[in-house]
């Protein structure tokens, strides 16, 4: 995959339906110059002179998808080689399956991975435009909720960490942490800095998840895995972030890690989901199994785990994703269709340039098969592949 072109010829893409992201449009076009959508707009007011895709008649056209927790794809696992050349791979594994964007996501690790990891995709972000930044699942976590986290990773921050993690950097930085292992100011000062701040792998109760989304700790990472249950007399995380507003919530549609009736819960909650894969390398590769940790992870029946039966991440791609929330969860498409761009946008504070088919967002547009979900093609800047 190339970098944005110079200049792009002005042209437009029709559709029976085109989902803007907020509202469907019947008979209509995206209107792309440069890389950017400048209008949408009726099939019959697209300028004759324009260079015209027309999609199949079955077709949506729809914003591209947003995956904001991606560990590897395309047999490529992130935490062996935090590359350029390993992030390109990731993102064409995936790109087939709608996600336009994503962030690559690495595992807690050293504190040497994490500069090498930081520092790749600080190289990337601005030239390889599916790159958004990093997510950085780990390593302050909960020992007690390491599921798949090598526990001799997981640790306390120093001020090394702060310093690094808090530096500027033009892509979005994005950490899953458990608040109960962090000192008091690390997520006041994190939030301040632009850093997105994500429970995860955490036995948080429901007092310390209040007082860490009051230090501006709005995300919840794969909502309900790895986190202290739902109790009557302890309410932990899951209670606090479903009756709030501000909280954003990754879930796992696979139909593994999560059953269905608490998915339907979290679509519930007065918070916002967001799709996300949690992919491992098998996610549009060709080997059914890969190594994490010096253990042998292997994919079987739609999941991966290791030996032990611990679940090591996913080997769930968006399209599937988007079609499980449709199938078991009674939402229509269009809602998970935002769960999967909309939102994600919105938490990485990006929701004015990525998430929507509007003038002035970027034109990164997936379009589907609309009664089966299948992914037809995308658009990345506005070119497709
Ligand atoms: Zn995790």
């Amino acid at each position: 995959m190339s970098a944005v072109p110079v200049a792009v010829r002005t042209h437009a893409v029709a559709a029976r339906c085109v989902f803007d992201g907020v509202k469907r449009h019947k008979d209509a076009a995206v209107v792309i110059e440069d890389g950017r959508i400048i209008a949408v707009t009726a099939r019959a007011d697209v300028p004759k002179i324009l260079p015209l895709c027309e999609l199949p008649e079955t077709a949506w056209l729809v914003p591209g998808f947003i995956d904001i927790q991606v560990n590897g794809g395309g047999d490529v696992l992130f935490n062996d080689a935090p590359t350029l050349q390993a992030i390109r791979a990731i993102v064409a594994a995936h790109r087939r399956f709608g996600t336009t964007t994503l962030l690559p996501t690495l595992i807690s690790d050293s504190l040497e991975k994490m500069k090498a990891a930081i520092a790749a995709v600080d190289t990337v972000v601005g030239v390889e435009p599916s790159i958004l930044g990093i997510h950085l699942e780990g390593p302050f976590l909960s020992p007690e909720k390491a599921g798949v986290h090598d526990r001799r990773a997981i640790r306390a921050p120093t001020a090394d960490d702060l310093a690094l993690l808090r530096r500027p950097r033009r892509g979005v930085t994005l950490v899953t942490l458990a608040p109960e292992q962090v000192p008091a100011r690390f997520i006041s000062k994190l939030a301040v800095a632009g850093v997105r701040l994500s429970l995860g792998h955490s036995m948080a109760t429901y007092a310390e998840t209040v007082a860490a989304m009051a230090a501006g700790l709005t995300g919840f990472t794969h909502l309900f895995n790895a986190m202290r249950p739902l109790s009557s007399r302890e309410p932990g995380p899951i209670a606090a972030a479903l009756e709030s507003p501000n909280a954003w919530y990754g879930l796992i549609a696979d139909g593994i890690h999560v059953a269905p009736a608490m998915l339907r819960l979290a679509t519930r909650g007065l918070g916002h989901p967001i799709l996300v894969t949690d992919a491992m390398p098998p996610v549009g590769g060709s080997r059914a199994s890969f190594v994490l940790n010096d253990e042998t992870v292997v994919m079987k029946d739609g999941r991966c785990a290791r030996a032990d039966g611990t679940l090591a991440g996913t080997c769930l791609d968006m399209a599937t994703a988007i079609r499980n929330c449709v199938r078991w969860l009674d939402v229509p498409l269009t809602d998970a269709l935002r769960f999967a761009s909309t939102h994600p946008a919105e938490f990485l504070g990006l929701g004015d340039r990525f998430g929507k088919l509007a003038p002035e967002f970027r034109a990164d547009m997936v379009a589907l098969d609309g009664a089966t979900i299948e992914v037809l093609r995308t658009w990345v800047a506005g070119r497709t592949q």
